[in-house]
């Protein structure tokens, strides 16, 4: 087999065999196959596009490329939760042992944040002592006894994902469907569990902004996981603006905490509920989605869903008393409010740029080599379709520095329109793609 018959065929519209995928992906990751070629592939791709079959060999490749967790041994149906990424998105440290508490058994890696996302991992070393990094003994240990466990993503997983994607990164071939779903899915399914359940962002603070592209995107992912055998659920959901009102690492454990208590935004709730509802149901634990969404509202309102959380944070060598004393999270010494210029409705965040926001008061790293300030961050106070009068606080900045005050100020306020006219506060969820349908909520 040769590379060069290989980008030939796919330049000209050929269909790849698995073997011609598998062959690309084991020398590229070898550095066996040339920059330049896996490229020129790329750039192949990018025009003739990859089918049903060809993403799915392209993402078992990648797959497996690098480790892939075994979770044989923890018991039960393990049902794995992803977001394309999005600003203030607090929802795996609400969602994860709110699930837990419904029996479903979550053995989670996740990421840490970068540019104008967050990262849960970080958000989670916000709490004193919390351990993000425990032995695969620890990890498996952790959720059969307590149902629950959340760590680092390891560093072999879909290393060939890793090269590609850094290679897309400077070639301009990351906008296609079947790369970026093949991408996601290949470190999706590298880790184990034996149904995912995705959260796609759609609007100005997403990866992909338009919704019907966010939806072919969703599409492809279902179709992979199933494809593997994976039961695969996707949400298509809001991000024209942050979900709640905290970004940052210390304020968004204090947002995921009061949401657990049932004080917690309406958008964050209802996006873990609906989320979570799909989880419960793909682990077995309910029959049917509605049933499924009741035991959530349930396991919050008796307080279950808080005391596993509080469970999982002592489990991983955390404060648990940070549940009812918030004091214990850093604190920032910087506190600014920042004031409505003129009176009216609030209309549009540009959501990405208020992500940006927050990483440079220090809560976000703009390179991944970074250190972040987990104190700092952007509390909101209003969203979209809020009444606002002229001086009335629209958020509070926190920081460990003052210095960045003004600028940020100024592209925060550039980031966040004031209208005249009343507005309607976007639809949360816009459609739910299974393996059979797309039901679209509008
Ligand atoms: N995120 C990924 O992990 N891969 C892509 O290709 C795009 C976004
Ligand atoms: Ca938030």
């Amino acid at each position: 087999m040769r590379i060069y018959d290989i980008i030939k065929k796919k330049r000209d519209g050929g269909e790849l065999s698995r073997a011609e995928i598998d062959y690309f992906i084991k020398g590229y990751t070898a550095s066996e196959i040339e920059d330049y070629q896996a490229s020129a592939l790329l750039m192949a791709i990018f025009f003739k596009d990859l089918n049903n079959a060809e993403t799915i060999a392209l993402t078992e490749a990648m797959m497996h490329s690098g480790d892939v967790v075994d979770l044989s041994n923890i018991a039960g149906l393990k049902v794995d939760k992803h977001s394309t990424g999005g600003v203030g998105d607090t929802t795996t440290m609400v969602l994860a042992p709110l699930v837990a508490a419904c029996g479903v058994p979550i053995a989670k890696m996740s990421g840490r944040g970068l540019g104008h996302t967050g990262g849960t991992v970080d958000k989670l070393t916000a709490i004193p002592g919390f351990q993000v990094e425990l032995t695969a003994e620890q990890f498996a240990e952790n959720v059969n006894r307590c149902g629950i466990a959340v760590i680092g993503q390891s560093k072999n997983i879909a290393p060939a994902d890793k090269k590609l994607y850094a290679l897309r990164d400077v070639t301009a071939t990351v906008e296609n469907i079947a790369l970026i779903a093949s991408s996601i899915m290949s470190k999706k399914l590298a880790a184990g569990s034996n149904g995912i359940v995705l959260d796609v962002k759609t609007g100005s603070g997403a990866f992909i902004k338009e919704e019907a592209e966010s939806i072919r995107l969703a599409k492809a992912m279902v179709d992979i996981g199933n494809g593997m055998g994976r039961q695969t659920v996707a949400a298509i959901t809001d991000m024209s603006q942050p979900l709640g009102f905290a970004i940052g690492n210390s304020i968004e454990v204090i947002e995921a905490i009061e949401t657990l208590k049932g004080n917690g935004p309406k958008d964050l709730t209802e996006l873990c509920l609906t989320l979570g509802a799909h989880m419960v149901v793909i682990g077995g634990k309910a029959e049917r989605y509605q049933r499924a969404y009741q035991m959530l509202e349930e396991a919050i309102d008796s307080g279950r869903a808080l005391a596993k959380f509080r469970a999982f944070v002592e489990a991983q060598g955390g404060d648990g008393a940070v549940v009812e004393d918030y004091s214990r999270l850093p604190k920032a010494p910087v506190e600014y409010a920042v004031r409505a210029p003129r009176s009216g409705y609030i209309g549009a965040f540009q959501s990405e740029e208020i992500g940006r926001c927050a990483m440079l008061l220090g809560a976000g790293r703009a390179s991944i080599k970074d250190d972040i300030d987990l104190s700092a961050g952007i509390q909101l106070a209003s969203k979209i379709g809020d009444k606002v009068a002229s001086g009335d606080v629209l958020a509070t900045f926190y920081s460990s520095r003052n210095d960045k005050i003004d600028e940020v100020e100024s592209l925060f306020l550039d980031a966040i329109s004031i209208v005249d006219q009343p507005c309607e506060e976007p639809q949360l969820i816009k459609a739910i793609v299974t393996a059979d349908e797309i039901v679209d909520y509008k």
